[in-house]
């Protein structure tokens, strides 16, 4: 008999378990709104074009070796990543107030800094978002944090819970970790304006709250980098100390090559290189030191005028193409009398739309129509077509009616 006789098979995680789902379903129709990955028109998954070029520039260059990156990761790395973030001419880099350190993609982001403050943060409650992408609690709650929800999405105007937000933020004890979505809210696609970013800041500083940016989607929810970056930015510009993780995942389609950085911004330089010691001791006993390659392509990237015009305009068309479902969806509903308000389809912004939908409705769009997604209604709009849009609304319609 074995030794690990008892242990339980765990439950498929929620969002990694519909590609699971959809992958066994044998229709010809199936549809799969689940993943949040981009695809292209033709439902394929896409390699940029300048991630091609970058990886043929650095497999031409015979001087590259496979040495041990430093605990920090690729130094060209973290410079680019936090002028891409902070914006070039930012104070924060100017003062050397910032470090970066190249991490595992956005969830090692998050989950460094998350190790970082249990350990020398005197408060350990970061507040999330209700709802949040759903590896948001396990990664602070293994990072050593507790984890308390403050409200944000009201479903009766699929917009956000302004009033809620403020009045959660308001009580949370002086100190507390308030874990902010940069941009593209998931799952939501729900985004504060920016004359609310600056209310929410404001109750922030007054309350030595500490911000803690997840940008896992600059570039893609509006097509423009610096206006994804714009609340990162306001909380930047007035001095004050916060925390964001970057990940290249999205916005360089670099999924699987697990690229990101987490930059933590202090009071000044010398207070910044004692955080960056501290950092080298969280991530040494846990991967030691991170990947060269996709680190590679950013650097390359970013510090090649054309290559990074080429993103630009790359990055601008996935968010495009993104929008232009959006409203397809939305005519093809309104083409097909579909009871109710849907105009938060071409509202909310970036990867996902939240539909309002049921789990009940999801579960008879994925037994009847053979459309897998999330049971809280979250679709990818990444993953929709001309040709797939009728199918989905066909379904939506039939869902609801
Ligand atoms: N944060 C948010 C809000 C996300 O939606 C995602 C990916 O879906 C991530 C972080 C982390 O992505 P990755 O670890 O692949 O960079």
């Amino acid at each position: 008999n074995s030794i690990f006789a008892h242990v339980v098979r765990a439950p498929e995680d929620p969002i990694l378990g519909v590609t699971v789902a959809y992958n066994k379903d044998p229709s010809p129709v199936k549809l799969n709104c689940g993943v949040g990955a981009y695809r292209t028109e033709d439902g394929k998954p896409l390699v940029l074009n300048v991630v091609r070029r970058a990886e043929q520039k650095l497999v031409n260059d015979m001087s590259r070796n496979k040495e041990y990156l430093p605990i920090v990761g690729l130094a060209d790395f973290n410079k680019s990543s936090a002028k891409l973030i902070f914006g070039a001419d930012s104070p924060v880099i100017q003062e050397n107030r910032v470090t970066t350190v190249q991490c595992l993609s956005g969830t090692g982001s998050l989950r460094v800094g998350g190790e970082f403050l249990a350990k020398h943060y005197h408060q350990r409650t970061i507040y999330l978002p209700q709802p949040t992408w759903g590896n948001h609690p396990k990664v602070f709650t293994m990072a050593g944090l507790s984890i308390k929800p403050y409200r944000y999405y009201l479903p009766a105007t699929r917009g956000l819970d302004f009033q809620g937000l403020l009045e959660d933020l308001g009580s949370a004890p002086s100190g507390a970790i308030v874990l902010l979505h940069a941009c593209a809210h998931n799952p939501t696609g729900v985004d504060p304006s920016p004359q609310q970013w600056e209310q929410i800041r404001q109750l922030i500083r007054s309350k030595s709250l500490l911000p803690f940016f997840d940008s896992a989607y600059q570039g893609f929810a509006s097509g423009s980098l610096d206006e994804d970056a714009q609340a990162v930015r306001m909380f930047a510009a007035d001095g004050g100390e916060l925390f964001v993780g970057q990940s290249y995942a999205k916005n360089m389609g670099l999924y699987a090559e697990r690229v990101g950085a987490l930059s933590i911004v202090c009071k000044t330089a010398d207070v910044a290189s004692k955080v960056e010691s501290q950092l080298k001791l969280v991530i040494r006993p846990m991967y030691s030191s991170p990947p060269i390659h996709g680190a590679s392509i950013v650097a390359t990237i970013l510090n090649d005028r054309d290559l990074y015009n080429d993103w630009t305009i790359e990055l601008k068309g996935m968010a495009d193409r993104i929008i232009r479902m959006r409203q397809q969806l939305f005519d093809a509903l309104r083409a097909r009398g579909t009871p109710g308000d849907w105009s938060h389809i071409i509202k909310q912004i970036g990867m996902f739309t939240f539909t309002g939908l049921n789990p009940e409705q999801v579960s008879f769009m994925t037994k009847e129509y053979h459309i897998y997604l999330t049971s809280d209604g979250r679709i990818s709009m990444a993953g929709l077509n001309s040709k797939t849009v009728p199918h989905l609304a066909d379904a939506i319609h039939a869902a609801v009616t």
